[in-house]
């Protein structure tokens, strides 16, 4: 039966996001985490709590999901994918509670303006620049 098939797929998905996923004691207690572990999305990444910076926060993230949402500045629907919000809270460290806002055209638009750089750029100039 197809529905089996679907099951069997899905009991697939969640070990495949358990197999990333790892828990620190730092954000939430073991009991909690085997908890999120039973619900966890099989269409999610496992996060790695031990990567996420720590800030007092709204909750622990322990999987990533695509997003759906809606630019700020120019109302198109963007999806905010799994794998890019991994790379914003384990490697660049965002805060746990910040969101997408802004599709990528704006986000670049809006940093022209403000003069901002982003974390990747700002690594590279750091490199890139030498004394004087
Ligand atoms: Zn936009």
């Amino acid at each position: 039966m197809s529905d089996s098939i679907d099951e069997q797929a899905k009991e697939e998905g969640r070990a495949r996001a358990r197999s990333t996923a790892v828990w620190d004691s730092r954000i939430c207690d073991k009991e909690y985490w085997d908890y999120l572990m039973t619900i966890i999305p099989h269409d999610a990444i496992g996060a790695d709590m031990t990567k996420q910076a720590l800030y007092n926060s709204y909750g622990p993230k322990a999987w990533y999901r695509n997003e759906q949402f809606q630019c700020k500045d120019c109302g198109r629907n963007e999806v905010w994918t799994a794998e890019q919000q991994r790379w914003w809270f384990e490697l660049a460290k965002g805060q746990i509670n910040s969101r997408a806002i802004r599709c990528r055209a704006c986000r670049k638009a809006w940093r022209e303006k403000t003069g901002r750089v982003s974390h990747a750029e700002r690594q590279k100039r750091k490199k890139d620049s030498g004394p004087g």
